[in-house]
């Protein structure tokens, strides 16, 4: 007797407290990864991915530098960085980062909804669109330009802007407004692409953003790029972005809508702060469109990143000493840093922390498709 208890004491007490302390251990990881899946599987309703083109963490600053009054970015509560490199470079163009964005792949440089090996790739718009969600894109570049391409058109170099327009005519697009009227008209192979767009329900409007009837709508307002913020491109971009989000919301199924300052990357490359910081400021205003509905809306989840950052620009120390700032840029090209995501509304504490490009697209294809 007193054997079996010394036995017990030593041997199947410590055991049995073992057991316990493991089991309530294993309990509790259950539930923490419960409570974890129920956060996750708040899947929005709604997507507005807001690309600026070539803004890293010094461009953004500039909102809060050089615009009067709030900068928008302060009313995305979540922040992540992404790395931006491209399959086959350190540095990314556009069309690869938004390749990564769209289809979730790293590509190389140049390819539009393609893979390595030149194979298409499906894209979020074209997902969604099979679970009947509108979907939508603007642009303050041509539409066909590398960012919103990627979005419908699916070929092996992004120059091919003839072949991207007849892409866009049969694709699941059903709402565009951006520049680029010369891929769609007067084209030197005779083909009217507008009369095209029009064949296939499209309501379209080719000299103003101006309202219109119709279950889709083009807007095609310049013959290439929209003019500069500088040279008077006025409100199209936040316009743009609410008549989106009034056309595409009326589908009770739900949206994905993309939004592209496309020209903070020309500022960038022009190594010419007024006008990179004058097309961020004007990106801000489409930033607080998108935050407006989403804060009402309550299901929208707004996602505002950028592909790669433009010009190794700095917002350094003046000369004179540290009272003033005088933007700096020290490439005309792009560069490798990382960029940073800010994200608001249901799923967005997915995009904290530091990830690869292409993590954007399978965190929302987790949201939306959740297994
Ligand atoms: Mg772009
Ligand atoms: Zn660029």
């Amino acid at each position: 007797m007193t054997i079996i208890t010394e036995f017990m004491k030593q041997f199947i007490f410590p055991l049995l407290a073992l057991f316990i302390t493991v089991g309530c251990t294993s309990q509790q990881k259950s539930l923490n990864r419960q409570s974890g899946d129920q956060k996750n599987t708040a899947s929005p309703k709604n997507i507005i991915l807001l690309i600026a083109d070539g803004t890293g963490l010094s461009q953004v600053s500039s909102s809060i530098f050089y615009k009067e009054g709030p900068s928008n970015y302060d009313r995305l509560p979540e922040i992540g960085l992404i790395k931006t490199s491209s399959a086959t470079e350190l540095v990314t163009d556009s069309a690869a980062g938004a390749t990564a964005f769209a289809s979730g792949i790293k590509t190389y440089n140049g390819a539009v909804g393609v893979a390595v090996d030149s194979t298409s790739v499906i894209n979020i718009a074209e997902e969604v669109s099979k679970i009947g969600w509108d979907t939508g894109l603007v642009a303050t570049s041509s539409i066909t330009h590398a960012t919103p391409a990627c979005f419908y058109a699916h070929i092996s170099s992004r120059d091919e802007e003839l072949e991207i327009a007849e892409q866009l005519v049969t694709s699941d697009i059903d709402f565009f407004a951006g520049g680029g009227l010369e891929f769609f008209k007067g084209r030197w192979d005779g083909m009217d692409l507008v009369t095209a767009l029009k064949f296939n329900d499209f309501s379209m409007n080719t000299k103003e953003l101006a309202p219109m009837e119709g279950a889709k709508k083009g807007y095609l307002l310049a013959d290439d790029g929209m003019p500069k913020m500088v040279e008077g491109r006025g409100d199209f971009l936040p316009k743009a972005t609410q008549m989106a989000i009034d056309h595409l919301s009326m589908n009770d199924k739900g949206f994905f809508l993309m939004v592209e300052g496309s020209q903070v990357d020309w500022g960038g490359h022009d190594n010419d702060a007024e006008y990179l910081i004058s097309e961020l400021i004007d990106f801000d205003e489409a930033i607080g469109v998108a935050m407006d509905f989403a804060q009402k809306n309550g299901e929208t989840l707004v996602i505002v990143t950028a592909d790669h950052e433009t010009g190794g620009f700095t917002l350094a120390a003046s000369q004179r000493g540290y009272a003033t700032i005088t933007p700096t840029f020290s490439t005309d090209s792009h560069s490798a840093t990382m960029v940073p995501v800010f994200s608001y509304g249901p799923g967005s504490e997915l995009f904290g922390g530091i990830y690869e490009n292409t993590e954007i697209y399978h965190k929302m294809k987790q949201l939306i498709f959740p297994k």
